[in-house]
């Protein structure tokens, strides 16, 4: 078993690392909305993507729901599917894709169980905003950015443009 994968198996340090940035990230929100998406994924983008990529195999998909899936990256499954698992999960947990390997979505569940979040992991996410691919999730969740999709799906996103 991989460093990363005993970690995300035994999550509370990466639940604590969590509760410290999503606090951190409140305290930069309106420096964020400042200075715009493009030069806040600039400024923070470089620690994020490396941290990440290490710790989840990271994809930058620009809206994160790590704390919503076990701390299980969504975008390493082989369909990228944002709800899962799919109808092809094998009986035995396995990947439809690739069988040698565990389900990306049958791990968030498990991994969830382990969190203080276990209830999202039946949270609908919404389809990505591929617009946001590249840019920092820390700046997307703290200026909401990342919830413009979810918004514009349930008709509450009035006076926001692109
Ligand atoms: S959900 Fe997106 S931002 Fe979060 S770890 Fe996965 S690819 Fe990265």
């Amino acid at each position: 078993m991989s460093f990363r994968s005993y970690l995300q198996d035994h999550p509370r340090p990466l639940v604590w690392a969590w509760q410290l940035t999503e606090r951190a990230l409140g305290m930069l929100r309106g420096r964020f909305e400042k200075m715009g998406l493009e030069r806040s994924t600039r400024a923070v983008g470089w620690i994020e993507e490396p941290v990440k990529r290490s710790l989840f195999d990271c994809q930058m998909c620009g809206q994160c729901v790590l704390h919503y899936t076990g701390m299980t990256c969504p975008m390493t499954c082989p369909k990228q599917i944002r709800n899962g698992p799919c109808g092809g999960v094998r009986a035995d947990g396995r990947c439809e894709v690739y069988p040698e390997r565990d389900c990306v979505w049958v791990k968030a569940i498990e991994r969830s169980a382990l969190t203080p979040w276990k209830e999202d992991i039946h949270r609908l996410n919404p389809a990505l905003d591929w617009r946001l691919e590249g840019e920092a999730s820390w700046v997307t969740f703290a200026t909401g950015r990342d919830q413009w999709a979810a918004d514009r799906a349930s008709g509450s996103d009035q006076g926001k443009t692109d």
